[in-house]
């Protein structure tokens, strides 16, 4: 049975839309499992009920046209019940509905799955059989398998066309949902962006002139092959026979009429060059992949390798350099922070990714430069959107592809308003963050690119509270010298002074990766990663802290902050190195003096040793981005989870009260610089716990300013109450969210959710 269920979903996944998938669907399962009737019954979202979509065995005039509400018929009772049904004989069963058009009173077995993804019924496939005979275990679990396996298959092909395309309504204009990653609605022109050698997110693009990308096709083909004709010439005498056949085999499939061939008649077609070889690849790797021998099944992997050479070699002959358009959103299978430096700041608008989540390192940076994200936008057809309109609502974590006229007029009415709710809060700027009855919480930024000072000044912090190094590394080729680092912290700390800059040591690992210095581990996050690192490498460490201490001299505005703390010891240890620093500058006639040193609490272990951290460092800052992934176990990356992933959720909330009042013991200050401050219901909460201050990208402040100048610190201790006594984190955030709009700050919670409308669309 293995085997037929490998195939079968991997035909799905190659099929060109929904309507190709269901086809091979029933009749590769009917095939399979040698029953009369195989049938895909799917949801139809608008009117909830279920719809024939294709069937082997049934009347195909019936297709389309047999639809059944979930109450209805022995198919609504598997969309009910969200599970199995399996009876010998159907038409004796209360719930037996007969479609006179299906033909199906010949048959008397019955066994229907529901098609399920995230808790979500897409749907009910059904196989039917004449006997009178229930089936058997084996038969279900491969129902089962298959039903769980193509959910997803499914869900992307509606993105796709989907249901909606197939019973005759447009696909475009639908919104396809993601996670929001950093607030704001926007209009414009998706671009498609992949890394250079990730063929699968090279996007269909027309070709402009087909025999110009018949040329670069063909020349980038014959470069391949001097570069394995050279190799071989190389490396020859000490290949293996093994090795040399796989590059014999290279030549010989670089020459071959279905690999060169096949492209040429694809750009011929109107495809550009890197499009049409991703299909041809694509074609091949999925024939291979299929196949019974396991040598040859992987030799899909070669196939794969040969069409990542040709493409960077494409890409060599023709670098794509583009002409961004005025409203670029980038939107790519996952987009990097440094993809978002490669186009001109004035023209970047927004971000969609298919991978990722809200507290991705991209979805921070996207938020620091005020740029609408979503995260997580998993169904979106990535090939086929570029060059389209597309609106991205970083609020709700909608994306429309070609909206109607409808759903953009109500998005571009949003954007007004959301201009004049910032113009309204600029007025906040220069007050001081205080609560009416007195209560003081200063509100710092989080900020991490060099132009991005400005909006962080602009937005009037009173200070640095997060200055997330790592960002400058990450855009150069390689570990930037002692100068180098200098001249920039030197800026930043000149540029905000007096008011005090507090920089994190660099934090890589986990989902930050530098281009030059990989890392390749099974749980990153839970590997080798921030302060780990550096105290590994002192000869990085030392050069960032010595650059660090010599920027901030005669400024003194330099507080140092160890991200990812997980024992004392580590503590112990770089602040040797700090004070190693200090001394070799103090030695070189650098008048450094040594800086406040505090500890980022984002791991389980530093709340529990809060007192032991506090005899150690000056004052603590929470990293509720990381804390909340390592109480919860719940990757901050990860799409699939992120519904679970709630810094609201009352273990967060105690492991934070717990750090206050630890730390507060030892009179050391508490700040929180995760994204939970600069949501203002987190705000509130952490407000309420006692935290000192809060760190937060500028583009969320003044919102968390107009709260903090609304609410009393009584009742916020009174709401606190309430608080701490629930157990579920959805009654937390119901009565946050009541406590803002009774403040009158509902504006706060609903800015930029679009009116029904649009929503509905
Ligand atoms: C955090 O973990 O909350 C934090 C601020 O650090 P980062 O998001 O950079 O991991
Ligand atoms: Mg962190």
């Amino acid at each position: 049975m293995l085997n037929p269920l490998r195939s079968i979903v991997q035909e799905v996944s190659a099929a060109r839309g929904l309507d190709q998938a269901l086809e091979i669907i029933v009749a590769r399962v009917k095939e399979a499992l040698g029953v009369d009737v195989c049938s895909v019954y799917l949801t139809d979202q608008q009117s909830g009920q279920l719809v024939l979509m294709a069937t082997d065995g049934l009347h195909p005039e019936s297709v389309g046209t047999v639809r059944l509400d979930i109450t209805e018929g022995l198919v609504g009772l598997v969309a009910e019940r969200a599970e199995p049904v399996n009876l010998d004989d159907a038409p004796t069963h209360p719930r037996y509905r007969y479609f006179q058009e299906t033909g199906e009173e010949r048959y008397h077995a019955f066994l229907g799955v529901p098609i399920i993804h995230h808790r979500q019924v897409l749907g009910v496939l059904v196989v039917q059989h004449h006997a009178e005979s229930r089936f058997n275990e084996e038969n279900v679990t491969f129902l089962i398998t298959i039903g769980a396996q193509l959910a997803g298959a499914i869900a992307h092909a509606e993105a796709s066309g989907g249901i909606d395309g197939l019973i005759q309504r447009p696909m475009d204009g639908r919104a396809m949902l993601g996670q929001p990653g950093a607030p704001g609605v926007t209009v414009g022109t998706a671009v498609v962006m992949a890394t250079h050698e990730d063929l699968d997110g090279v996007p269909d693009r027309p070709a402009q002139d087909p025999a110009a990308e018949q040329d670069r096709f063909r020349k980038a083909v014959v470069a391949v092959r001097n570069d394995v004709t050279e190799m071989i010439g190389r490396i020859g005498s000490v290949l293996t026979a093994g090795d040399k056949a796989l590059f014999d085999a290279y030549l010989l499939m670089l020459e071959s009429d279905t690999l060169v061939g096949v492209t040429l008649a694809r750009i011929a077609a109107g495809n550009w060059a890197p499009g049409a070889l991703r299909e041809t690849i694509q074609e091949h790797v999925r024939t291979f992949e299929m196949m019974e021998d396991p040598y040859l099944r992987e030799r899909a992997q070669d196939v794969r390798d040969l069409g990542r050479r040709i493409l960077l070699r494409l890409r060599e002959e023709a670098p794509d350099i583009r002409e961004y358009p005025k409203k670029t959103v980038l939107v790519g299978e996952e987009i990097t922070a440094s993809m978002l430096t490669e186009v001109p700041p004035k023209r970047l608008i927004g971000v969609v990714s298919v991978r990722g989540s809200r507290t991705s390192h991209t979805a921070i940076l996207a938020r620091a430069l005020g740029l609408p994200a979503v995260m997580g936008c998993t169904d979106l057809p990535v090939a086929r959107i570029d060059g389209r309109e597309i609106i991205v609502d970083g609020h709700s974590g909608r994306v429309y592809v070609s909206p109607s006229a409808q759903v953009r007029k109500e998005y571009q009415r949003l954007q007004r308003e959301e201009a004049e709710l910032s113009a309204g809060l600029l007025e906040l700027r220069n007050l001081v963050s205080v609560t009416p009855d007195g209560l003081r919480v200063p509100l710092y930024a989080n900020t991490g690119l060099l132009s991005d000072t400005t909006p962080s000044l602009k937005s009037g912090a009173e200070g640095v509270g997060l200055y997330r190094t790592e960002f400058p590394f990450m855009i150069r080729d390689r570990f930037p010298g002692e100068e180098d680092q200098y001249s920039v912290y030197r800026q930043v700390l000149e540029s905000f002074h007096p008011r005090p800059v507090t920089m994190r040591t660099l934090d890589v690992g986990g989902d930050k990766g530098l281009p030059y210095f990989p890392i390749s581990e099974d749980n990153p996050f839970l590997g080798w990663r921030g302060i780990r690192i550096c105290l590994d490498h002192p000869e990085i460490f030392l050069a960032q802290l010595r650059a660090m201490l010599r920027a901030s001299v005669g400024l003194d505005n330099l507080k140092l902050l160890l991200p990812m703390v997980s024992a004392v010891a580590e503590v112990d240890e770089a602040l040797a190195l700090v004070r190693r620093a200090k001394q070799e500058l103090l030695e070189e006639g650098h008048a450094v003096h040594m800086p406040e040193v505090g500890v980022m609490v984002e791991v389980p272990s530093a709340v529990y040793q809060v007192g032991a951290l506090a005899r150690r460092v000056d004052f603590f800052s929470v990293g509720t981005n990381d804390l909340t992934q390592y109480l919860l176990a719940v990757d901050r990356n990860n799409s699939r989870v992120a519904e679970l992933y709630e810094p609201l959720h009352p273990a967060v909330i105690r492991a934070i009260k717990q750090v206050v009042e630890g730390a507060h013991r030892h009179h050391k200050p508490v700040s929180v610089c995760g994204e939970m401050a600069g949501d203002p219901a987190g705000a509130l909460v952490l407000i309420g716990l006692g935290v000192d201050s809060l760190s937060m990208s500028a583009s969320s402040l003044l919102r968390v300013k107009w709260m903090i100048r609304t609410v009393m610190q009584s009742e916020v201790k009174n709401l606190m109450r309430r608080v701490l006594r629930f157990d579920d984190p959805r009654e937390v955030r119901a009565l946050l969210n009541q406590f803002l709009e009774n403040a009158g700050l509902g504006g706060l919670i609903r800015a930029g959710k679009p009116a029904a409308p649009a929503a509905a669309a």
